[in-house]
């Protein structure tokens, strides 16, 4: 038996429903706000990610699935939204149009990692990206819609983890400070932040080791290096957010993932979730369109992961898909009938089935009662048809022309 590969998933009907809730949640989200919705392609030139997301972050390092096409040219599936938006920003010149460019996208994108529960190779995400602003209003805002969508999708027991990064030159200096730091406390280190302190020392404070912590403690902090104003940016945003009711936790040690954040910097975390506790993340990223070979341009954007989002939501209320007509058959020769009159049902804006496997009469309202109709149409020899009521019992004979406008009224048969 052939199987999904690892790592991927199937969704199948019900979680399609949870799915389609969460992504309508999404649009009217961000849509009241202005973000217009934006698809990029499945792949990319590898090159794209090499430089947008940084040689020495762990996307690049180990989680690409990369491959030639056949002319030898590197393409990787997309793992992240960020460069790729960035990348059509640039190619479309939308540095011409208003500024901000708000966009948002719903896509799934694909990392080689191990899989567990929160963790797949294909999963999906919404995502934000506001490009062309460098106020800190952009970022607070962004974060407060973020929050509105955990918060529609029900997503438990989420904390916001704000820090700043400042800008690239600010940060070069304190990895040299850090670096300094860590290689004095070496040998308390776990081996995977020691092999790491020369290419990336900021992930030290991911370490989930119980003595390289503890050493981290008392580390320098990038937030103590800030330029002034960068703290005052990063001042606003908090202010913002204090005024908007948001609570955060400033956490000095969170290190995302991605080299080209700047500023704001901020993850939601769910204790519904264990190890895998990221929801969503984002934050500012002034240097990145620039990298990308684009006019210098500000932008800022988080994305959240649907997986993980619904695994910490709980019961969503998706209603059941009910039909308005079971377009049942009496009679074989009737059948060409009954499937007229259930496309034009449906014309006529009801949902309406036709019975389509050959079932006795009885058996085809069973599982129309099954189905949950609101009627059943018999249609019969001649031009008979009998339309019952299900929840009443009521059964009428009507003419073919009457069985529509009907139930349209919605008028009780007897
Ligand atoms: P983690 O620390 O869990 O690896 P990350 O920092 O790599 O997360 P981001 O790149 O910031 O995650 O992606 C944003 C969100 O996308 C995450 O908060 C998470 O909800 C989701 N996500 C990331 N990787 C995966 C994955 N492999 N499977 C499912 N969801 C994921
Ligand atoms: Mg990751």
């Amino acid at each position: 038996m052939i199987k999904a590969p690892r790592g991927t998933f199937d969704v199948l009907p019900e979680e399609a429903a949870r799915r389609e809730l969460l992504e309508s949640h999404a649009k009217r989200i961000l849509e009241a706000a202005g973000y217009t919705r934006i698809e990029t392609p499945a792949f990319e030139h590898t090159e794209l990610f090499a430089r947008g997301v940084g040689e020495a972050t762990d996307i690049v390092q180990k989680e690409m699935y990369s491959f030639e096409d056949g002319a030898g040219r590197s393409l990787t599936l997309r793992p992240e939204g960020t460069a790729p938006v960035c990348r059509a920003y640039i190619e479309h010149g939308m540095h011409k149009l208003a500024q901000p460019v708000k966009l948002w996208y719903l896509s799934s994108f694909f990392r080689a990692e191990a899989p567990q529960k929160g963790r797949y190779r294909e999963f999906w995400q919404v995502g934000a990206e506001a490009i062309g602003s460098a106020e800190p209003e952009t970022d607070a805002e962004l974060i407060v819609l973020l929050a509105e969508l955990l918060d529609a999708v029900s997503v438990k027991g989420v904390r916001l983890h704000l820090s700043s990064l400042g800008d690239p030159e600010t940060r070069a200096e304190y990895r040299e400070e850090l670096k300094g730091y860590l290689r004095a406390h070496e040998q308390s280190l776990s081996h995977d932040v020691r092999e790491r302190i020369e290419l990336n020392p900021l992930r030290a404070f991911d370490s989930s080791d119980p003595r390289t912590r503890e050493v981290l403690e008392d580390a320098p902090k990038l937030l103590d290096r800030l330029t002034p104003e960068d703290a005052e940016h990063f001042a606003t945003v908090r202010a913002l957010l204090d005024d908007a009711g948001i609570g955060y936790h400033v956490d000095p040690t969170l290190v995302r993932g991605l080299d080209y954040y700047t500023r704001t910097l901020f993850e939601f975390r769910s204790d519904a979730l264990g190890a895998q506790s990221g929801v969503a993340g984002g934050g500012r990223y002034d240097r990145l369109i620039e990298q990308l070979d684009g006019p210098p341009t500000p932008g800022t954007g988080w994305a959240a992961g649907v997986e993980r989002m619904l695994l910490a939501a709980g019961d969503l209320p998706v209603s059941p898909n009910l039909i308005d007509l079971y377009v049942a058959i009496a009679h074989p020769e009737s059948s060409p009938r009954a499937f007229q009159l259930a496309r034009e049902a449906r014309r006529a804006g009801l949902r309406a089935q036709l019975e389509l496997t050959g079932r006795s009469l009885k058996g085809q309202l069973r599982h129309a009662d099954r189905l949950g109709a609101r009627y059943v149409a018999i249609v019969g020899q001649d031009s008979s048809t009998s339309l019952k009521e299900m929840d009443s019992g009521e059964e009428r004979e009507l003419s073919a022309n009457d069985v529509i406008p009907t139930i349209l009224r919605g008028s009780r048969l007897a």
